[in-house]
């Protein structure tokens, strides 16, 4: 079954009626990135930059990101790159930032919210990013984007960036690309308008679901309730991608719903572009992408989106 599996390494992501997805890979580090390439991933959907500052005892310094940033840039070959800005918060913490302490740190001081507000920190980072855009294809996304206002902040901190780098003459990518993770429900319900904001989506499902469904990702307490086949979360997960389509952008998942192989036809036939995912799964949904019809997975799609609840919508997907 392995060395099955393996043949697909250099084959598209296509559906038997034509199809053409990507399958791209998740990393939390540049020694991520043989693993991602070895599966016959076409690019890096989720670069988790946050670990490069949680396994740190400082504040990685402009150069340090860059280095990271280039390795990784380097090794894809020119082929898609997507670095997160930092997921700092939440259930993170970073043992030279002092975060206050809090009752609800999921819906607290966190990734974006952060960045807006270390300035500093965030223009670090995005100086570090857009220096490594030179050796490949980097594109920049913005976590816990819950308000356009966020996007735009963010955005005008980039082009001071940029300016600054002009300045002393540094060279970067002049078109990269700037994309959301959608990963709470006031992105998600009005995605249309976040899409004219934006260059692409990515769908982060481990972080909308529990924001959806008011269920704590962490908390056995609740586990039984934490279910991205719910139907609310997929009817969201379909309007998002309508959104935009709409808008003329593309959108991939990064979530871990991305390489459940339970959910690949579902995805496939709501038009996800891109489903990106450990390593680990990459030729497992290849293969069954492969020996899928797309028209068929759309079909399928309208039933299945018609189910009432998560058990209903599993046993339909058997
Ligand atoms: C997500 O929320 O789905 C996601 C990919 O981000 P993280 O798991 O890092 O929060
Ligand atoms: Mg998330």
């Amino acid at each position: 079954e392995k060395e099955e599996l393996k043949k697909l390494i250099h084959e598209e992501a296509v559906t038997l009626d034509g199809r053409k997805v990507d399958i791209w890979g998740n990393i939390g580090s540049p020694n991520d990135v043989d693993a991602v390439i070895e599966s016959g991933a076409t690019g890096i959907g989720l670069y988790r930059t946050e670990f490069l500052f949680m396994n740190s005892d400082h504040f990685p310094t402009e150069e340090e990101q860059y280095q990271a940033y280039r390795v990784v840039a380097e090794k894809m070959q020119g082929k898609p790159v997507t670095i997160r800005t930092m997921d700092i918060g939440g259930d993170k913490e970073l043992p030279y930032l002092d975060l206050p302490k809090e009752m609800n740190p999921f819906l607290g001081y966190r990734a974006i919210r952060i960045s807006l507000e270390n300035k500093d920190m965030f223009k670090t980072q995005l100086r570090a990013i857009l220096r490594a855009s030179q050796y490949g294809q980097i594109k920049i996304m913005y976590p816990m984007i819950s308000s356009i206002n966020e996007i735009r902040k963010a955005n005008a901190i980039l082009e001071e960036c940029k300016k600054e780098l002009d300045e002393i003459g540094k060279i970067y990518d002049r078109n990269i690309k700037v994309g959301i993770m959608v990963e709470t429900p006031s992105t998600a319900i009005v995605a249309y308008k976040f899409a004219k904001e934006v260059d692409f989506f990515s769908i982060g499902t481990n972080d909308l679901t529990q924001y959806f469904l008011a269920v704590d990702r962490g908390n056995e307490l609740v586990s039984s309730l934490y279910n991205s086949f719910n139907p609310a979360v997929l009817e969201a997960i379909q309007k998002v991608i309508d959104a935009a389509h709409h808008a003329g952008i593309s959108v991939s998942m990064c979530g871990e719903f991305a390489g459940d192989k339970r959910a690949t036809r579902l995805l496939l036939g709501m038009g996800l572009d891109s489903f990106s995912m450990s390593a680990s799964s990459g030729l497992t949904v290849k293969k069954i992408i492969r020996n899928s019809n797309y028209v068929d997975a759309q079909k399928y799609r309208d039933l299945i989106l018609k189910q009432d609840t998560p058990e209903d919508v599993i046993e339909k997907l058997k």
